[in-house]
């Protein structure tokens, strides 16, 4: 695989069409300290359209498959705030999986409309959607589809350089994230020679290779240990301080307490959107109360 980057995108990706919630770690740090001056506040009901990430109106996905209609997802309507961190949840076969494929652009929607900060993206071509995946979303499927004929690096290593990264920078991003998930030293390794918790820790790090501004996952840890369920919970909590905003499919009720939001779907619908009341941290918890609250 070719090792040189493509010219004249900035690394790491900054203010890409999408963004970044209060800018990133400096911002987060602030944040917890209780700081808020400067720090996008709560906004006015009529401005959220403008602080939506994502959001879609009456989404609609219909698989025909040898003359059957499948309604996989039956007139969906949700918004994303740019940051936030949202869990979906429902029974199998209730279209999760569907919704965050028809998000990400790898199924055409059947009808409805996508919009991403505030372009409307349901219309855009492959490859039109191959760009902005490549630059601004991170994509872990359930089945995890790495390349088989690759290397566990050049897997990770494959998003960063086709956003721009150098192939030092790509380096230093891969050792980074399979560190932080105990698979480092299995980078020379082929996939198939993995277990399927290791798969699926490959598959996460890949996803968050190019640093992106929405993390799209579907079930990260669905074949994990308690352990390696905690790295990779770890490592989404510090997406989401850095500003990245995350829509991850679980049946875990621990790993969904860790969202500021659940949806849950049932029969392709939306049952339930419930946002989860934050648990104040360190000693200026009680003034982000009151911030919340205000
Ligand atoms: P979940 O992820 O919640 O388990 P899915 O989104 O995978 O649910 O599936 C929702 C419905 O769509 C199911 O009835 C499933 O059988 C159907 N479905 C999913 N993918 C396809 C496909 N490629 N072709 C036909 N039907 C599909
Ligand atoms: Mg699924």
């Amino acid at each position: 695989m070719s090792r040189s980057a493509p010219k004249g995108l900035p690394w790491p990706p900054k203010e890409g069409p999408w963004g970044q919630a209060g800018g990133g770690r400096r911002d987060a740090a602030a944040r917890d300290r209780g700081d808020l001056r400067g720090f996008p506040r709560r906004p006015a009901p009529s401005a959220r359209a403008n602080t939506a990430l994502l959001s879609t109106s009456k989404l609609v996905k219909v698989y025909r498959a040898d003359g059957v209609a499948v309604e996989a997802v039956r007139g969906v309507d949700i918004e994303v705030a740019i940051g936030e961190f949202v869990a979906i949840m429902g029974p199998s076969g209730s279209g999760k999986s569907t919704l965050l494929h028809v998000l990400g652009g790898l199924e055409p929607a059947t009808s409805g409309e996508i919009w991403l900060r505030g372009q409307r993206v349901d219309g855009l071509s492959t490859a039109g959607w191959a760009i902005l995946r490549r630059r601004h979303v991170g994509f872990v499927f359930q089945f995890f589809n790495l390349l088989s004929n690759m290397t566990v690096a050049d897997n990770v290593e494959l998003p960063a350089l086709l956003a721009g990264a150098t192939s030092r920078q790509a380096r230093k991003r891969r050792e980074e994230l399979l560190d932080e998930l105990g698979i480092a030293d299995k980078a020379g390794a082929a996939p198939a020679r993995l277990s399927g918790g290791e798969q699926q820790r490959v598959a996460l790090a890949r996803a968050l290779a190019n640093e992106p501004s929405l993390l799209l996952a579907d079930e990260p840890t669905g074949n994990l240990d308690s352990s390696n369920t905690r790295d990779v919970l770890r490592l989404l909590r510090r997406a989401h301080d850095r500003g990245q905003t995350i829509l991850m499919v679980t049946h875990d009720a621990r790993v969904a307490s860790l969202a500021d939001r659940v949806i849950n779907l049932f029969d392709g619908m939306v049952a339930d959107d419930t946002k989860i009341v934050p648990i104040p941290r360190g000693v200026n918890g009680v003034r982000d109360v009151l911030e919340l609250r205000g």
